[in-house]
């Protein structure tokens, strides 16, 4: 039992969804991406194994908070609504919302949406933010590429989604654009539960460390080609 406890204290639960590149997605069997490679630094200064645990997006949250994993790390946006059900680190990364249409939509910005169909991934910002739109009807998917896919087959009329898995989406689909206009600027940070603060201050302490000795933006660089 106490050997157990033992092991427990070294490992490190990450709780993410692998959905979402270039920040975690799959190779082959592996999960791989920048958050990944932050985890595996925030573990290595930290003394401690990572263990990634992959599931969807939704279960992210509630997977910390109840104590089934340590960090959140998920292309987590930082949210007033979040904060009240887990702590944030200090940041590590700014977003925007896109807006991805066929090449040939009228849709032109934000504004456009109203009375739209609009896919999203389930329980995300974009989500939130789609479900503000007048009279738009939301559809929610477990993997925001399967919203990019109804686009493409004419399902719905756009998706809402982060700015650098829509540009990896739109790469990989047929005949999608990203418009311009994007919708409001957004933080990423690690999500810890509650009552945790001294894992908070010790991944935040180890964040500061990857971040002055440039080592963060080295893992950002491979991953996103400037
Ligand atoms: N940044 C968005 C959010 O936090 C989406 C994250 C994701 O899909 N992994 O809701």
């Amino acid at each position: 039992e106490e050997e157990k406890k033992a092991e427990e204290d070294k490992t490190l639960v990450m709780a993410t969804n692998a959905e979402f590149p270039p920040y975690e997605y799959y190779e082959g069997e592996e999960v791989v991406g920048i958050d990944v490679d932050i985890a595996k630094a925030v573990a290595e200064e930290l003394g401690m194994e990572l263990k990634i645990e992959d599931m969807a997006f939704d279960s992210v949250i509630p997977a910390v908070s109840s104590g089934k994993a340590d960090i959140a790390l998920a292309g987590l946006t930082v949210t007033d609504e979040r904060k009240e059900n887990l702590n944030f680190t200090d940041t590590y990364a700014k977003a925007t919302q896109v807006i991805i249409v066929k090449e040939d939509s009228a849709i032109a910005g934000p504004d456009d949406l109203e009375g739209k169909k609009i896919g999203v991934q389930l329980g995300t910002t974009g989500d939130l933010y789609a479900s503000d739109i007048k009279d738009a009807e939301v559809e929610q998917y477990n993997k925001g590429f399967e919203a990019v896919q109804a686009t493409m087959q004419g399902k719905i009329d756009a998706v809402i989604i982060d700015s650098e898995p829509a540009k990896e989406f739109v790469a990989e689909a047929e005949g999608l654009k990203i418009l311009d206009e994007a919708f409001t600027e957004e933080e990423y940070a690690i999500g810890i539960a509650k009552d945790n603060d001294e894992l908070l201050e010790k991944v935040n302490k180890a964040l500061k460390t990857l971040k002055e000795s440039g080592k963060l933006d080295e893992i950002v660089a491979e991953y996103i080609k400037a």
